[in-house]
């Protein structure tokens, strides 16, 4: 009987002893203090997903128009997107002439730091190998990639706070 007591006190320290080593480890992946770097955002959206991203970028103004935050869309996107309050747009060809291709050739050369594409998946796309291809070299380059508004957000919440991810770092 007492062994099993000792054996379960002795469970319950070892329990205490991983959580203190797992919290220390942990802690210590905390990211620093924000780091002001430059930094170029691709933002690209379907055509069933515009008034989405409009929206999305209105809600974060304060970080799109940092002094180091450079931001680069396809055609279209962008003429809506300086209609939403972004001063500095830098506009490539519209996604079907192009456009997606433009931003995969410059995710390759290190040009763009994090991607932020809403895509329709309920519909049709001509150029929809273009956008494979944007994808596919995102994640050639492990380039911060976001689909969908929710990970846009969570994309865009870490580079606000954080800037650049680093693999394994912050
Ligand atoms: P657009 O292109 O911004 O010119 O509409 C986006 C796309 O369809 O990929």
């Amino acid at each position: 009987r007492d062994s099993v007591a000792s054996r379960g006190l002795g469970d319950v320290y070892k329990r205490q002893r991983c959580g203190a080593v797992l919290h220390q480890a942990l802690s210590s992946l905390q990211p620093g203090a924000a780091v002001p770097e430059r930094m170029r955002v691709a933002l690209i959206a379907h055509d069933g997903k515009k008034a989405s991203m409009v929206s999305f970028v209105m809600k974060r103004l304060e970080f799109f128009n940092r002094e180091e935050v450079d931001i680069v869309t396809t055609g279209t996107t962008g003429t809506l997107i300086l209609e939403a309050g972004i001063t500095k747009v830098q506009r490539v060809h519209s996604g079907p002439l192009g456009g997606d291709a433009e931003i995969a050739a410059m995710v390759t050369r290190g040009e763009v730091q994090g991607v932020v594409f809403f895509r329709d998946p309920l519909d049709k796309h001509p150029h929809e190998p273009d956008v494979q291809m944007l994808m596919r070299l995102c994640d050639v380059h492990e380039v911060p990639l976001a689909t969908n508004y929710i990970a846009g957000h969570i994309l865009i919440e870490h580079f606000g706070k954080f800037g650049v991810p680093v693999r394994d770092g912050k």
